[in-house]
């Protein structure tokens, strides 16, 4: 319990979803602590509780009203104790819900989109004087401009590994996704911008960078000249920063991989050999229905394209089993195209609707126990092949960024070049740096390794050779 009287007012933030949530979830505590808060980790004892809530999953909705009529409970016993905390709801589900998140859970005090987090000192004033805030419009004015520059959050983590946003929003309106409706139109910031997040976190230890869009590669920044920059341009850019030693962007569109991203996969070796790039349907008619603007075999092209210019690139993806009207042989031909791919790691669903989205009015929804059957199917293929995938590492000497403690005493864990999460024998002054691993064994899901041959040096990490016929 937080003692009485402590003079420093304490926040607890609960990130759901996507990664993009993590990084607005990281830069609310950045705001909160230069506005004197304590970020602490326990929703009990603190003074303002946000839930950062994410629209993706199914009854997502729901699931923060389950989660907001417990804080109610905590909110009334504090109120004995002659405390008011606050709750507030952020994300993609405030967007979505707005009012009716105030009207359905009265213990709530304040409601935001994503695209308003900056103005949260003010907003917490009005909702510290008794006023129930609603704020979900899309400003003009820039979010970005209006945050903190110093990335607390993570730099007091002594993090090795962070996120940062580039881009916002998405134009493609794919008729199963409430993103467009919640995040809005398409928004890149400024290349200088980055750049300065970038080198400061560089500065403060990181050496992996994630740079973060629900369309990234659709990134079209323009700079203080009025020149525009494309994604290529910009991890160019990002690659000159000094001791700065990995680059990865996520989430990407096929329509938005251009051959110069493709040719960038070749040519900048900071860039890791890992693509995710969701393709959903493997079926030409269910891509059309959901609005995803290119076929299987143009989305193949691309995947051909890119494991010329970089031959060990690993590969993962998103599906969607059971969207309105697939036929069992739709659903055959995303196994075909699976098959022929060959993922190093994906993330499967079954379709569920989305209030709003045009997919969620089609009377032909594919009933529930034949999306359950299609996704065990698919996710058995989708584990082997990451099995698979997984097991030709076993062997190998891979360079590992150790951004974790362990699992066990004695352990860091970090991450192979092509994102498996690996568990490495390793004292904690390793904690932070890129050291030759030798992978001992491998799980469907991770892999263990033991130091072999020293660190790699930040700046001069080397292309990795894998075993002769490795594929994704
Ligand atoms: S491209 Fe991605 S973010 Fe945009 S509508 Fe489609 S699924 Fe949603």
């Amino acid at each position: 319990m937080k003692p009485t009287g402590s003079p420093r007012k304490t926040a607890f933030i609960r990130s759901y979803g996507c990664q993009m949530n993590v990084y607005d979830s990281e830069r609310m505590a950045d705001l909160l602590t230069s506005e004197g808060y304590e970020i602490i980790d326990a929703p009990g004892d603190a003074d303002l509780v946000i839930l950062n809530t994410c629209h993706i999953r199914e009854k997502a909705a729901e699931k923060v009203y389950s989660e907001l009529g417990r804080l109610r409970i905590g909110k009334a016993h504090a109120q004995t104790e002659g405390r008011n905390p606050l709750i507030a709801v952020a994300g993609c589900v405030a967007q979505a819900e707005g009012e009716e998140m105030i009207r359905r859970a009265p213990a709530v005090d304040l409601v935001f989109g994503p695209q308003v987090y900056h103005r949260l000192p003010q907003l917490l004033v009005r909702a510290s004087a008794g006023e129930k805030v609603v704020e979900t419009e899309f400003p003009t004015e820039e979010k970005f401009d209006a945050l903190p520059n110093d990335r607390r959050s993570v730099t007091s983590a002594r993090a090795a590994s962070a996120f940062l946003t580039i881009q916002e929003g998405c134009d493609k309106f794919c008729t199963f996704c409430v993103v467009p409706y919640t995040r809005g139109a398409e928004f890149s910031r400024s290349p200088e911008e980055i750049v300065d997040e970038a080198g400061r976190l560089v500065a403060a230890g990181v050496s992996e960078i994630t740079l973060l869009g629900q369309n990234v590669n659709a990134y079209h920044g323009v700079d203080g000249a009025g020149r525009g920059h494309d994604l290529p341009d910009l991890l160019d850019t990002l690659a000159d920063i000094d001791g700065l030693a990995r680059l990865r962007y996520t989430t990407s569109h096929p329509r938005d991989m251009t051959q110069k991203l493709i040719a960038a996969h070749r040519d900048n070796d900071k860039l890791m050999p890992y693509l995710h790039l969701p393709i959903q349907s493997g079926a030409d008619r269910i891509l059309d229905a959901m609005n995803r603007k290119h076929t299987a075999s143009e989305y193949l092209t691309i995947l051909a394209d890119l494991r010329a210019a970089r031959p060990d690139i690993a590969i993962s993806s998103d599906f969607i089993v059971g969207f309105p009207g697939e036929t069992e042989a739709e659903f055959e031909a995303t196994l075909r195209i699976v098959e022929s791919v060959g993922y190093a790691q994906a993330y499967s669903f079954k379709y569920s609707p989305r209030p709003g989205t045009p997919a969620a009015d089609s009377d032909a929804q594919v009933p529930e126990p034949v999306k359950a059957e299609r996704l065990a199917w698919l996710q058995d293929l989708l584990e082997r092949q990451q099995f698979a995938f997984n097991r030709n590492t076993e062997n190998v000497v891979l360079p590992v960024l150790l951004d974790r403690v362990g699992r066990m005493d004695g352990q860091l864990a970090g991450r192979t070049p092509y994102l498996q999460a690996i568990q490495v024998d390793a004292p904690m002054a390793l904690l932070g740096t890129i050291q030759q691993v030798r992978v001992e064994k491998a799980g469907p899901h991770s892999l263990f390794g033991v130091l072999a041959g020293g660190a790699v040096p930040v700046n001069t990490e080397t292309r990795i050779t894998l075993l002769e016929g490795m594929t994704s």
